[in-house]
């Protein structure tokens, strides 16, 4: 990285001279290393990966600008992207966040960034949820989007990584009864974070929400609040918010599994070990409340 490089891109972009006065290493990225860029009259917050994986910033670039252009819950506002030597960044606006404050103004301001809906299920591009990559293909129906682009891609990954195959066969039957989930509702196209884990959300110093680092696209808002039971984090008084702003549907415990099991595929194929069987285990789960 080229941080004089760095200095006169951004300079070029906010149209005044910026130079860094300390550059702060921040711990605790999953897939990045960042660092607080501080200057003399603003910070900046930037994530740094190689070169090859500049799309994926781009990606998030995108998400974050759809999140910000919504006027609903806070997110870091991108400032630029590209690369530098060999390596690629993600420059935003550097936000100090805390552990707590309003959770209630986070659900009912991620109800509010849900209401923003398009006309079909997907994106205009393709992202990754941690690093493997997500495909948004437009599509009409929920039903087959996520047949095809979250179940069914990621059962093709498990097997190609090694998930015992009764676990890939109980992943291909549930592709084929899907649609039992969905008898008596038809979801929206929401704009959706689309990683919302407590890792992604916190508070800004006033108290107020802020979601970072998504994998944005449209789709049913019950995968946002599945996810954020996922691994915890998220407060009764985050919940309660949410259904009064709008009230989740019958239903909604169900399809949480299905959801979440996206996520444990995910994870299997990402890291591997117990993931594949907890995937099972959940697959068996929803298939047996097929019958
Ligand atoms: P990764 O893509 O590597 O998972 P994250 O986007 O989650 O990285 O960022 C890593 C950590 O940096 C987050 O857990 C959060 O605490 C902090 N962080 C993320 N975005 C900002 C920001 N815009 N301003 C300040 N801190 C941030």
């Amino acid at each position: 990285m080229d941080w004089t490089e760095l200095e006169g891109m951004i300079s070029a972009e906010i149209g005044e001279t910026f130079s860094i006065d300390d550059k702060h290493s921040l711990g605790g990225g999953c897939i990045n290393t960042a660092y607080r860029l501080q200057g003399s009259n603003q910070s900046y917050f930037i994530k740094l990966n190689q070169a090859s994986r500049l799309a994926m910033f781009e990606a998030e670039f995108a998400g974050l600008e759809a999140m910000l252009q919504t006027h609903s819950i806070r997110v870091p506002r991108p400032l630029l992207t590209g690369v530098s030597e060999s390596t690629a960044f993600l420059l935003m606006e550097y936000i100090p966040l805390q552990a707590s404050g309003d959770d209630q103004a986070m659900g009912t301001q991620l109800a509010q960034m849900h209401r923003h809906s398009a006309d079909q299920f997907g994106w205009s591009r393709d992202n990754t949820i941690g690093a493997t990559a997500q495909i948004n293909d437009w599509t009409d129906d929920w039903v087959a989007f996520w047949r095809q682009h979250r179940l069914g891609f990621q059962t093709r990954l498990a097997a190609d990584k090694g998930l015992e195959r009764r676990g890939v066969r109980l992943c291909e039957q549930l592709a084929v009864q899907l649609e039992h989930f969905f008898d008596d509702y038809q979801p929206q196209a929401s704009l959706l974070h689309g990683d919302l884990w407590g890792g992604n959300a916190a508070y800004a110093a006033d108290g107020g929400p802020v979601i970072f680092d998504p994998a944005c696209y449209y789709g049913d808002r019950e995968a946002d609040l599945a996810m954020t039971e996922l691994f915890s984090g998220f407060s009764h008084g985050f919940y309660t918010a949410y259904q009064q702003e709008w009230p989740l549907h019958n239903g909604y415990e169900t399809r949480k599994i299905l959801y979440n099991q996206y996520h444990i595929l995910n994870h299997y194929n990402l890291f591997g070990g117990a993931y594949g069987s907890q995937a099972v285990r959940m697959t068996e789960q929803l298939l047996s409340l097929c019958s």
